[in-house]
Formats: structure tokens, C-alpha cells, sequence
């Protein structure tokens, strides 16, 4: 792929984008040990420089200067806008400025989980990555491959495993059920916020509540162990 095409990816990745109005380090021992599905290892270079440039993002638009995810409180589900794993990954794998706003480090996300139901591990849970703007503070990546929020709901073997990833997060961390959102839902997410004015109001379009409440249904029914 070349340069250019895939900054064409990274602008689409993860739902077009939208404005609405006027716009510790270790996470603790996993309670669910037996819940985590099979999971490939495919990590994206997170080195020295793109974790302090972490640290500064955190520093600009949580006043946090650290690029520890610790205590995630919240799991975002996104969809990759491609076909297969590999140009998303490509997307995020290189250290550059993001397409959408310029910034260090380029947007990530912990997991894909493809077609196949195969879930790669891009990022530690240890890390803090930019996918979702007022929420990289705190919030899991999922990055779906595909184009639309219902193409992957209906695709059987896809939705296993995000449900089974997804479900596995959320026992180890103590998730509430309703703080699993689409990347549509995080402005109403009671623990959106960023000090920067231009990215208060910044939303995507994957995963919208309507989608999501089919998805927290399934999601629901699974459960955690007591
Ligand atoms: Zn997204």
C-alpha cells in the first residue's frame, strides 16, 4: 500500500468523522482468567518516543502527563472502513501525525478482531491509545474490520469474538455494561472530556447507540462470573 493510500485509510478508519453541537500501571490480576479467548500477538511499534508522545497528548487533553492506561473504566467498539485487518493495521503501525488533526503520536487501538473471528493484540492494556477523542484516558480500543456497524453484527464468527474479547475486558475490569459504547456514543459517555475547545464536540459515526443496544443485548446475556 502505498503512502498515500493509506493516509486514505487512516482518514476513513474507524467511521467518517462528525461534530455534534457548536461546535498505576499494571492492571489488576484478571478475575475471569478463564474468559480470555485466543488472542495473536501482532503489536505495533509503541516505543520510547511514541509513549511520550502519549504523555504529552494526555498532558494537552487530560492534563495527565502520563501515557499509562491504568483502571480502564470504559470499552469502545469502532469498525475499521476496510476489508481486511492488515490495511488497518498499516494505518496505525507508523509513528506519524494523524490524518484528521495533525497530532503525535498516530492513532492506534489495543485490539482487532477480524473477520474470521481471529483477535489480534496491537497495543498492551497498559498503554493509553488514541481512538476515541475524551475517552484515550481511559478507554479500551476495539477496532472491528469492516464497513458498517451491522455488517459486523450479522457476520457470526466476528461477533463471537468481539462479544467474547469484549466480555472478557469488561469481567477483568469490572466494566459496567453501559459504559461499553460505539465510538458514535462517546459524547454522552460520563467520562468524555478534553481540555483542547476543538475536540470537545468530535464524535465518529461507527457503532451508533441503536447498533449498540443490539450489541449490549448479547453482551448482556453472557455475563460475568460472580
Ligand atoms: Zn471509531
Amino acid at each position: 500500500m502505498t503512502t498515500a493510500l493509506a493516509t486514505l485509510v487512516a482518514l476513513a478508519a474507524c467511521g467518517s468523522s462528525t461534530t455534534v453541537g457548536d461546535a498505576s500501571p499494571a492492571p489488576s490480576a484478571s478475575p475471569a482468567p478463564s474468559l480470555r479467548p485466543p488472542i495473536h500477538q501482532w503489536p505495533i511499534p509503541f516505543g520510547g518516543a511514541r509513549k511520550r508522545q502519549m504523555a504529552a497528548y494526555s498532558l494537552r487533553h487530560y492534563g495527565e502527563d502520563t501515557y499509562v492506561l491504568s483502571h480502564p473504566k470504559v470499552v469502545v467498539e469502532h469498525y475499521t472502513e476496510t476489508a481486511t485487518a492488515l490495511p488497518a493495521y498499516n494505518t496505525f503501525a507508523p509513528d506519524v501525525p494523524d490524518s484528521e488533526f495533525g497530532e503525535l503520536p498516530n492513532t492506534c487501538a489495543h485490539f482487532l478482531v477480524e473477520r474470521s473471528g481471529r483477535i489480534d493484540q496491537l497495543v498492551s492494556l497498559t498503554v493509553r491509545c488514541r481512538h476515541t477523542t475524551g475517552l484515550n484516558w481511559t478507554a479500551i480500543g476495539i477496532e472491528n474490520v469492516g464497513s458498517s456497524d451491522r455488517e459486523i453484527l450479522g457476520d457470526r464468527a466476528q461477533i463471537a469474538a468481539s462479544l467474547a474479547l469484549t466480555r472478557w475486558l469488561r469481567c477483568t475490569y469490572a466494566i459496567a455494561l453501559q459504559n461499553v459504547i460505539g465510538h458514535n456514543e462517546s459524547l454522552s459517555s460520563p467520562y468524555h472530556h478534553d481540555l483542547v475547545p476543538a475536540f470537545q464536540h468530535q464524535t465518529h459515526s461507527d457503532f451508533n447507540h441503536a447498533d449498540m443496544h443490539v450489541y449490549r443485548t448479547r453482551l448482556a446475556r453472557l455475563g460475568c462470573p460472580a
